[in-house]
C-alpha cells in the first residue's frame, strides 16, 4: 500500500528542484507521474530512468503555452487514462525595483507564475470534474505573504496565485476537486543556489540566509514535495481553497 497507488500526477517544472522532488517521491508512493519540463534535456531522461519509464513520462512544454499545455494533458490522459493530481509548480523569479521593471519582464512572470497555473487548472478539470475527484496542488511562496523590498513583481504574482487558489477551490468544491496552495520560505534548489552565486561572497550570503531562519536552516525540496504529497491524498480531504506556509517560522517572526 502506497499513499498514491492508482493515481496519475502531473507535475510542472519538474527537471530540477521542488518539482524534481515531488516527482520522486509521488513515484515512490505509487503515482504515475507525468514530468513536464520547459525543454526536454538529459535531467528529465535521467528522472525518468530513476522513476523507471513504465510509471513515469516526460512532456515538454512551457506552461505559458497554452496549446502546449492542452497537448500535454491530451498526452497524459493517452497514455494513463486519466488525472487525478496536478501539482502547479513551474515558476521563474522576476525581481527587480519596481520602476526599473520592463513590459516584457513584468509580462514574462505573469505568463508563468500565474497565466501558465492557470492554464494547466483550465486543462485538467474537465477531467477531474467528470471523475469527480482531483486534487490541484499549486506552489505560491512566502512572497504571497509577505514583501521583500526589491523582489517585484514575483510577489504580485504570487499573491495572484493564492487567490486563485482559494477561487477555483471553492467554485469545484461540491464536484470534488480540492485547490491548495503551499508558501513554501527559503528552499537549497538550483534557482536558490544561483541567487547565492550572484552574490559577492556566495557562502555568506547563504549563511546569511540561514542565520534568518528560526531553526536556522535553509529548507530541503523535499519537505516542500510531502506537503505536496499530503494534499495530494485522500488524507488532506477536508482541506481546500487554502494555503499552508512552509518557512521554517521566519514569516511569523517580528525580530530577535
Ligand atoms: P527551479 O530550481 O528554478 O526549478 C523550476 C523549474 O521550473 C525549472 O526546472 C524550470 O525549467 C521550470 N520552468 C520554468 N519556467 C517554466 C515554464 N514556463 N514552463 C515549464 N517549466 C518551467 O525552482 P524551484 O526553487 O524548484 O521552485 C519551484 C517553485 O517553487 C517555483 O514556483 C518557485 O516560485 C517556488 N518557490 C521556490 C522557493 C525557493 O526558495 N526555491 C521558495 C518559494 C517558492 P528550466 O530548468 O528548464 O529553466
Amino acid at each position: 500500500m502506497h499513499r498514491l497507488d492508482n493515481k496519475v500526477a502531473i507535475i510542472t517544472g519538474a527537471a530540477q528542484g521542488i518539482g524534481a522532488a515531488t516527482a520522486r517521491l509521488f513515484a515512490r508512493e505509487g503515482a504515475k507521474v507525468v514530468i513536464n519540463v520547459r525543454t526536454d534535456d538529459d535531467r528529465a531522461a535521467a528522472l525518468v530512468q530513476e522513476i523507471g519509464p513504465q510509471n513515469a513520462m516526460v512532456f515538454a512544454a512551457d506552461v505559458a503555452d497554452h496549446a502546449g499545455v492542452n497537448a500535454m494533458i491530451d498526452a497524459t490522459i493517452a497514455r494513463f487514462g486519466r488525472v487525478d493530481v496536478l501539482v502547479n509548480n513551474a515558476g521563474i523569479n522576476v525581481f527587480n525595483d519596481p520602476l526599473k521593471l520592463t513590459d516584457e519582464e513584468w509580462e514574462r512572470c505573469f505568463a508563468v507564475d500565474l497565466k501558465g497555473v492557470w492554464h494547466c487548472c483550465q486543462a485538467v478539470l474537465p477531467h477531474m470534474l467528470a471523475a469527480g475527484a482531483g486534487s490541484i496542488v499549486n506552489i505560491a511562496s512566502v512572497h504571497g505573504h509577505k514583501i521583500i523590498p526589491g523582489a517585484f513583481p514575483y510577489p504580485v504574482a504570487k499573491h495572484g496565485l493564492i487567490g486563485l487558489t482559494r477561487a477555483l477551490g471553492i467554485q469545484y468544491a461540491a464536484q470534488g476537486v480540492r485547490v491548495n496552495s503551499i508558501s513554501p520560505g527559503l528552499i537549497m534548489t538550483p534557482i536558490a543556489q544561483t541567487y547565492f552565486n550572484s552574490q559577492p561572497d556566495p557562502v555568506a550570503a547563504r549563511q546569511r540566509q540561514a542565520d534568518l531562519l528560526p531553526c536556522k536552516r535553509i529548507g530541503e525540496p523535499e519537505e516542500v514535495a510531502y506537503t505536496a504529497l499530503f494534499l495530494a491524498t485522500d488524507e488532506a480531504r477536508f482541506i481546500n481553497a487554502t494555503d499552508i506556509l512552509i518557512d521554517g517560522g521566519r514569516s511569523q517572526l517580528y525580530h530577535e
